[in-house]
């Protein structure tokens, strides 16, 4: 535990939607925050006035709540705070550590273009870093227009990382930069640390694309005479092609995920593995464990590449972990808008949702997959996998559903147990395994080849129901062709939801 209070935020710019580049971010400093017992906040960079338009910035808040990623205090807008930066330029221009630079934006695109014709490094030449002060003020009177560049003095710069350790680098790298443009804005360097500062933020945990801009910040706080808080550089995420995950490639944000059946809680401890490991082998994490062991020790240097199969896998586990009410809850409205039923129609039927959710649970790796593997309890007007239909709706299959339809007729209880013992019954006396009638059953109750155990399927939607669907599957194999129908041609035409 540390002993002074930890204090982070995360910083994204308003883009309409959070990346998971920013959300895996956010996952850190939300978890080493919490570990520590202290504050995580958050900041948006909206200062470019166009992008700071609420239908930019709720997307950002909504998928955070929905990652359980809660603020302990009310977000902070850089664009509202653009004349705090103003009495810093002052200072840095008063002490000396930064000077009015009145070139124009021709002056500079000829010098660089000459230092890109010779090769040279493409940095400000500091032509104005020595003005006489007369010129200086000649140039005010006259009302000339001028940024404010930084004088970086001569030597090395080094600063301790938590991810990488101390980096150093020679300030010939690093120019005199613009901290402040000719209309009097604050540019991003300069509002970073003033903000940072200004929020008491003690930790900055932000992608390792920030480690150049570091070097310029640590500048800034070292001329303003402020306390330099700890930097750690996270690494960044990569597509399997390794390139960096963007949107502009198609990759997908936060609430996409969650559109398709990705549980918040599995995509919250997949992002933290996404650069991070426990140092030992285990992956399913849970949020309140990960709050226990997240260390920034245990940050990797490589950026990690961004496993898909890993997230559904993820998922798969967090779903089976899930109480059965809780995931029924979840899917109800699911089914509703897929229009399997009605709301009122699963209130008054809430053990049989429950049913079905236990019984697909396994086979689901999203939470969509409940939807799409569960038509036929809700459902009777499905076609059959034309697949299995040519292989199991012949005229042996009939046989076998003729017999077993007259044997369940004489059933009372229609429970699982039952149904079994009725089957192995039937399969016994016509001296065949019970696949070969687990099949043809399966396939008409449910119009596919595969699912949860079938005795299961058959108690659920009931004796009568499963009386029909078996009826309507013999008249199937008899308009087909009758007792030897081999091809199911129309069975193509099968219902692609069943
Ligand atoms: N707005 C910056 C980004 O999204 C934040 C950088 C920082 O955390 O300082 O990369």
């Amino acid at each position: 535990m540390m002993t002074h209070e930890v204090r982070v935020r995360i910083a994204p710019s308003p883009t309409g939607y959070l990346h998971v580049g920013t959300a895996r971010t956010a996952v850190f400093n939300w978890l080493f925050a919490r570990h520590n017992d202290g504050q995580f906040v958050v900041r948006i960079e909206d200062t470019d006035i166009e992008r700071s338009k609420p239908e930019l910035i709720e997307p950002i808040f909504a998928a955070m709540k929905w990652l359980g990623l809660d603020w302990d205090e009310e977000p902070i807008y850089q664009s509202k705070r653009m004349d705090r930066y103003k009495p810093y330029i002052e200072k840095l221009l008063a002490g000396g550590h930064a000077y009015r630079c009145f070139c124009t934006r021709e002056e500079l695109e000829e010098a660089r273009k000459k230092a890109m014709a010779e090769k040279a490094p493409l940095q400000y030449s500091k032509k104005c870093r020595h003005l006489p002060d007369d010129q200086i003020a000649e140039r005010l009177e006259k009302k000339m227009p001028f940024a404010v560049r930084l004088a970086i003095p001569e030597g090395e710069t080094s600063y301790g990382d938590l991810v990488f350790g101390t980096i150093t680098k020679q300030n010939t790298e690093i120019e005199d930069f613009v901290i402040c443009r000719a209309d009097g804005s604050a540019v991003y360097n300069m509002a970073v640390v003033i903000d940072d500062h200004e929020m008491g933020i003690t930790h900055v945990i932000r992608g390792n694309d920030h480690i150049s801009n570091t070097f310029k910040q640590v500048h800034i706080y070292r001329a303003l005479g402020l306390d330099i808080p700890e930097f750690a550089h996270v690494p960044l995420i990569l597509r399997p092609d390794k390139k960096k995950v963007s949107k502009r490639l198609g990759d997908k944000d936060v609430a996409e995920y969650g559109g398709e059946g990705i549980l918040p809680e599995a995509l919250f401890n997949f992002l933290c593995l996404l650069g991070w490991s426990p140092k030992d082998d285990r992956e399913y994490l849970p949020r309140d464990e990960l709050v226990k062991i997240f260390l920034l020790e245990n940050v990797n240097k490589a950026n990690p590449i961004f496993n898909e199969e890993k997230l559904l896998a993820l998922n798969q586990e967090y779903i089976m972990k899930k109480p059965d009410h809780e995931i029924a809850a979840m899917v109800a409205p699911m089914l509703v808008a897929a229009g399997y039923t009605t709301k009122y129609w699963l209130e008054t039927r809430w053990d049989y949702l429950m049913k079905i959710v236990n019984m697909l649970k396994v086979r689901c790796r999203r939470m969509t997959d409940f939807v799409a593997k569960s038509d036929y309890f809700f459902h009777s007007d499905f076609g059959y996998d034309p697949k299995a239909a040519d292989k199991r709706f012949n005229g042996e299959g009939r046989q076998f559903l003729i017999d077993l339809v007259k044997r369940f007729e004489q059933m009372d209880d229609f429970k699982k147990e039952g149904i079994e013992g009725a089957l192995d019954e039937v399969a016994e006396k016509l001296g065949v395994k019970r696949g070969k009638l687990i099949h043809p059953v399966r396939l008409a109750v449910s119009g596919v080849s595969e699912g949860p155990g079938l005795f299961d399927i058959l108690e659920a939607i009931g004796k009568d129901e499963t009386l029909k669907r078996i009826h309507k599957a013999i008249e199937f194999i008899e308009s087909k062709g009758g007792q030897d129908a081999g091809e199911n041609k129309e069975a193509g035409e099968r219902n692609k939801r069943a």
